[in-house]
């Protein structure tokens, strides 16, 4: 039978691509990966060690998953659940913990320690405090699956019912022993400010989190907060002088043989390295923004591993990132420094060009040939005049066009929500005659 170790070792070995649910996979079934160590493939994974002296969980995955999570973890091992590590705090690496505590205590066992880095805590309070946009940003990041995963529920909640707390929380790094297992956890930046990643000795097992992820590293989301690509690739090379035999990431398969892992690891590192070099080396000569964006590229080649695919994120967001981070918010554009208001630029443009309609129709002939000016063009339409039925079928028609033709699920999820916007307005004004 071919293993989940098998499967990567193909795709690195041959630089194969079959497309992002070949590589990202949530079958919710257990697989073992080697003796002691099995993973559950959800959103995201469940990493379980038995140390014989009960498990160690690193996350949890999302609320609704968590029956089948467990399910398969009992099909694997009868010990209890010694203790969670939450890689960090994002709910789909959060969200079943609670499923993890009920079990224990339906079972008669000792509840988890729950293990995570300082900043999950705060990030839970940021997360009550920003409910309405967290759950608004992941209905447009994931279309339909974010409003059954990630939106939670029907009544107006983010993430789980209940946040189970980390019972102990660390810094920069901590050593736990369980059974026969060592976990050294790190703390480093990257995906996120409360990350961590552990080094299992007794097994040459790092276990990364969303360090790696079998995607283009999500560092530059562009509806989340600050992410860390300079600090990524320097975990991912601090991850890389480990003689590790078995890489265990949160989302993708895991990686067997220490010259993959390293082939993985470094690639991972040089791609967010080259995207920080040349978006400093720009900012240093006193770049603009907008040219920036224009001129940074990751070297194609990297771009075709099947492990850096833009799938999620992807590099030019990234770009945004690294200059939010070393930068201020000013774009080196002086007319954006105070702008006007969007509408009144929209209004302004279409009375020169004969009209919203013209407008929309010219942002409609370019939809192919320039893609970004057909956006910008249809939008300036819209906001010029928003209650006209052909301006919103020709927005529709060049956001659905443009979202069919990105690659990254936050590229197509924003233009197809502006595409599904403009879809029902047209209906609702065509219906009101
Ligand atoms: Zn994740």
């Amino acid at each position: 039978m071919k293993t989940l170790l098998d499967l990567s070792a193909r795709f690195i070995d041959e630089n194969l691509y079959e497309g992002p649910f070949s590589v990202n996979r949530v079958s919710m079934q257990l697989a073992p990966i080697t003796e002691g160590i099995a993973m559950v493939e959800a959103f995201s994974h469940v990493v379980v060690f038995d140390t014989g002296d009960g498990l160690v969980a690193f996350d949890t995955s999302l609320e609704p998953m968590n029956q089948g999570i467990l399910r398969g973890i009992r099909t694997w091992s009868d010990a209890p659940v010694h203790t969670v590590a939450y890689t960090h705090g994002h709910i789909d690496h959060i969200g079943g913990a609670r499923a993890f505590v009920d079990e224990a205590r339906s079972r008669g066992d000792r509840d988890p320690r729950f293990i995570g880095h300082r900043g999950v805590i705060a990030r839970f309070d940021r997360y009550q405090s920003t409910n309405g946009y967290n759950r608004i940003i992941n209905e447009r990041q994931f279309s339909t699956l974010g409003k059954v995963l990630l939106g939670g529920s029907l009544d107006g909640r983010f993430g789980p019912k209940d946040w189970v707390r980390p019972d102990v929380t660390f810094d920069d790094r901590m050593s736990v022993r369980v059974g026969e297992l060592t976990f050294h956890l790190f703390h480093d930046r990257g995906e996120t400010d409360d990350h961590l990643w552990a080094w299992v000795p007794e097994k040459k097992a790092l276990v990364v989190g969303d360090f790696v992820t079998w995607v283009f590293p999500n560092a530059g989301n562009p509806q989340k907060v600050q992410r860390y690509p300079g600090e990524w690739a320097r975990a991912l090379r601090t991850m890389a002088s480990y003689p590790a035999e078995l890489l265990l990431p949160a989302h993708g398969l895991p990686v067997g043989g220490a010259d993959r892992i390293q082939r993985v690891l470094g690639d991972l590192a040089t791609a967010l390295e080259s995207l920080v070099e040349q978006t400093l080396a720009r900012m240093n000569e006193g770049m603009p923004l907008n040219q920036i964006l224009m001129e940074v590229k990751v070297p194609e080649e990297l771009m075709e591993r099947p492990y850096l695919r833009p799938a999620y994120d992807e590099p030019e967001f990234v770009v945004r990132n690294i200059w939010r981070l070393y930068g201020g918010w000013y774009d080196g554009n002086p007319a954006h420094l105070k702008p006007p208001s969007d509408s009144s630029v929209a209004k302004e443009l279409a009375s020169l060009c004969g009209g919203a309609v013209a407008l929309a129709e010219r942002a409609v002939a370019l939809r192919d040939s320039d893609p970004r000016l057909a956006c910008e063009l249809a939008q300036m339409a819209f906001l010029a005049t928003p209650d006209d039925a052909a301006v919103h079928a020709a927005r529709a028609e060049v956001f659905r066009a443009r979202r069919d033709s990105e690659l990254s699920l936050m590229a197509k999820g924003i233009f197809g929500t502006a595409a599904s916007e403009s879809e029902a307005r047209k209906k609702a004004l065509e219906a009101e005659g």
